[in-house]
């Protein structure tokens, strides 16, 4: 790999006692597309907090652009699973994305300058919301609200984007929206993404890694039924909602008897 945006070294994260994830060894490119799938509590969300620095590492490290720093953490931006805002506090759309260009350790008489504005009004037009930008954020829709996020986490112009299931609740025609959008923004952008959205998988992603607290897998976004069988231990057609031969190999069209 030519150069490394992260490199994610025998990661290891506890909860406690309890490992979460354990021994985990990804090195994702500058300009990768990686997508990252497993079953709820696979410690999909857990290896995003430890890349951001927003969950303790066990043991292990994580390297950023080559470097441990903190502050090179800097450069990415981040889609959490569980938004931390408020869908009933009333503020704009356009505030809310504001916040992203806000860094720490702010004084209380802070103001954000033209161009925080002038950058913000940039992303909302290329994510196509400029027009919600005076809305309340309790009166988006779910998928207006998901590219609100996706709005707030480019604020601040990141080299990897990191986003944890943002088509989870959301419209069919948004999901489309969104995937077309990460696929834009792909052409300059490392992007990871956690789905659990398996066509969404085979379709967008160039490279995809499964996620069982130990990784299952790493590479092209095609799955033996074998792996998928380790990942999840159940019947791809539960978890593939009816779409499992646009990733599965050799789906058992034999079992059929
Ligand atoms: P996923 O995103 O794949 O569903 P998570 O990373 O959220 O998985 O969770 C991995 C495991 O860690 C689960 O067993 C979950 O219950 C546990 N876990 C996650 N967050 C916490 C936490 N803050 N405290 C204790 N356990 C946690
Ligand atoms: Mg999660």
């Amino acid at each position: 790999m030519s150069n490394p945006a992260i490199q994610i070294e025998n990661v290891s994260v506890y909860y406690g006692q309890t490992p979460a994830i354990t021994g985990i060894c990804l090195d994702v490119g500058e300009g990768e597309y990686l997508g990252i799938i497993g079953p709820n509590g696979g410690g999909k969300s857990t290896l995003l907090k430890a890349v951001l620095g927003l969950v303790p590492i066990s043991s292990g490290t994580v390297r950023i652009y080559g470097k441990e720093a903190k502050g090179s953490r800097t450069v990415l931006g981040y889609v959490p699973q569980f938004s931390n805002v408020d869908k009933n506090f009333p503020i704009t759309l356009n505030e809310v994305v504001l916040t992203g260009r806000m860094k720490a350790g702010i004084s209380p008489l802070f103001r954000f300058s033209k161009s925080d504005r002038e950058a913000v009004s940039k992303i909302l037009e290329k994510i196509g919301i400029a027009h919600l930008a005076s809305r309340q954020i309790s009166e988006l829709s779910g998928g207006e609200f998901q590219k609100m996020l996706i709005a707030r986490a480019l604020a601040m112009k990141p080299k990897v984007l990191l986003l944890d299931e943002p088509t989870a609740s959301v419209d069919a025609s948004s999901q489309e929206q969104i995937y077309r959008l990460l696929d834009e923004l792909n052409k300059n952008m490392t992007i990871i993404l956690v789905t659990h959205d398996l066509l969404a998988v085979s379709s967008q992603v160039k490279r995809l890694a499964c996620l069982n607290g130990k990784l299952v897998y790493h590479g092209e976004p095609e799955l033996s039924e074998h792996v998928v069988n380790s990942l999840y231990g159940c019947p791809v057609d539960l978890i593939a909602h009816g779409v499992p031969h646009r990733v599965l190999k050799e789906h058992g069209e034999e079992k059929t008897e």
